[in-house]
């Protein structure tokens, strides 16, 4: 979400004339888009706006903003704490930093607020669709920060992507903290299924793909989507976050374990090949061994294709740090990490290994280590060796390696063949 927001200022500050700067000691503009998830990050942040302050102690006149989730609606004690900071702005608020620039360059800056499509996009670019989130779960401090959801609409939406095509994109990812919430603040009500019907009607596009989803919202709707339309890719990101059922209350997830697994039960049912995702926190406040054990048979049962796995820690102004202690200790949380990694490591080199000496259609995105990089439908990693491709090329890949994390293959002019999952 970060990144898209900074491809999005940075398009609005380029139509101002501004370029992007190799280096933060020659830019006139510094703009640091900070992320507060845990507390280490927000400390990073602070660490950051320390250099800054030595920068604008030697040169006054260059404009330092901060962006994201560290700005929340009010800014006084931080404009106290940090006084080389010229601008504060919101998550998605682009307009204090876009006035604030224009300003100081003499230039009318009305017009730059609707030239915030990346003007230079990546092949494949994040779209935000919805912001904030209404889920309030114990340990996070997203809602407090990006506030309660908004979702753009659906025209609003299209008309983005509709611009990004035109300028080379062929696949887009939808974003949102729960995204599977967009458009429940409509009324009528909307849901994502109906913003996946009408990108699916943009040319020139050729993939979709969405994140994050909240179990509890993800329709038989949205699912059908994915099945139904050619475009949108059958990967479905899916946190779990604990599978103990106690621990998944104290969270405020809001389903059990059972529900959880019916859900993966339902999108396995109905979209052929689906691949799975999902993030998990080991250690959360008073989390048992049995409980934790709980949280692996949901990894064995379902087997994943990737697990985002996360030691809890505490983040201060959330519901679980007024109510609960970080109880589980720090060699026990590292513990629990690397058992669920040891195991995702079998899980995976199993999944992918099945692969090899299948054929399937990769995007080109990237170049690295001397070779091409491309993405299945699902999201695979694969590298191609080929020194003729080109970015945002589609190709039929035969694979020929696999590890726990990435392909190797070659480019064949075989039919490509429907994605095989665990
Ligand atoms: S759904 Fe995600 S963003 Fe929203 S409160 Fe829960 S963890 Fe945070």
């Amino acid at each position: 979400m970060n990144k898209a927001d900074s491809e999005r200022l940075a398009s609005g500050l380029e139509f101002m004339g501004l370029d992007l700067s190799e280096d933060i000691a020659e830019a006139d503009v510094v703009v640091l888009n900070t992320c507060v998830v845990r507390q280490s990050a927000e400390d990073t942040a602070t660490g950051t706006l320390g250099k800054l302050k030595r920068l604008k102690d030697k040169h006054p006149d260059r404009i330092i903003g901060v962006m994201g989730c560290m700005v929340g609606p009010k800014t006084d004690d931080l404009a106290r704490r940090f006084p080389q900071v010229n601008v504060w702005a919101q998550p998605q608020n682009f307009e204090p930093i876009i006035s604030t620039v224009g300003l100081a360059l003499g230039v009318d800056y009305e017009g730059c607020l609707d030239n915030l499509v990346p003007g230079a996009p990546a092949v494949s670019t994040f779209v935000p669709i919805i912001h904030g989130c209404d889920k309030f779960c114990s340990f996070c401090i997203i809602p407090y920060r990006r506030g309660r959801e908004i979702s753009r609409t659906v025209s609003d939406v299209i008309h983005e992507v509709d611009l990004l095509v035109q300028r080379g994109v062929k696949e887009v990812t939808f974003l949102g903290q729960n995204v599977d919430s967009y458009g429940h603040d409509f009324s009528p009500p909307q849901d994502l299924a109906d913003l996946l019907y009408s990108a699916e009607q943009i040319e020139g596009l050729d993939r979709i793909r969405f994140l994050t989803s909240h179990p509890s919202d993800m329709s038989g709707r949205i699912i059908q989507a994915i099945r139904d339309l050619p475009k949108v890719c059958e990967l479905v990101n899916l946190p779990f976050q604990a599978g103990d059922d106690e621990v998944l209350e104290r969270m405020r997830r809001g389903y059990t374990q059972a529900e959880y697994l019916e859900k993966i039960a339902e999108l396995r049912a109905t979209i052929p090949g689906v691949a799975l995702t999902t993030d998990l926190i080991v250690g959360f406040s008073g989390e048992t061994e049995a409980q934790f054990e709980h949280s692996m048979d949901v990894l064995r049962a379902v087997k994943f294709d990737k697990v985002h796995a996360a030691a809890y820690s505490v983040r201060p102004g959330t519901i679980a740090s007024r109510q609960y202690p970080d109880d589980v200790s720090v060699d026990e949380k590292k513990r629990r990490l690397r058992v669920v990694e040891t195991l995702q490591d079998e899980v995976q080199s199993e999944i992918n290994g099945r692969l090899v000496g299948q054929t399937f259609e990769v995007m080109v995105d990237g170049h690295t280590r001397g070779a091409h990089t491309g993405r299945t439908r699902t999201d695979k990693l694969v590298f191609v060796e080929d020194t003729e491709l080109e970015l945002g090329q589609f190709l039929h890949v035969e694979i020929t390696e696999a590890t726990a994390y990435s392909l190797r293959g070659r480019v064949t002019e075989t039919q490509v063949v429907e994605a095989v999952t665990a």
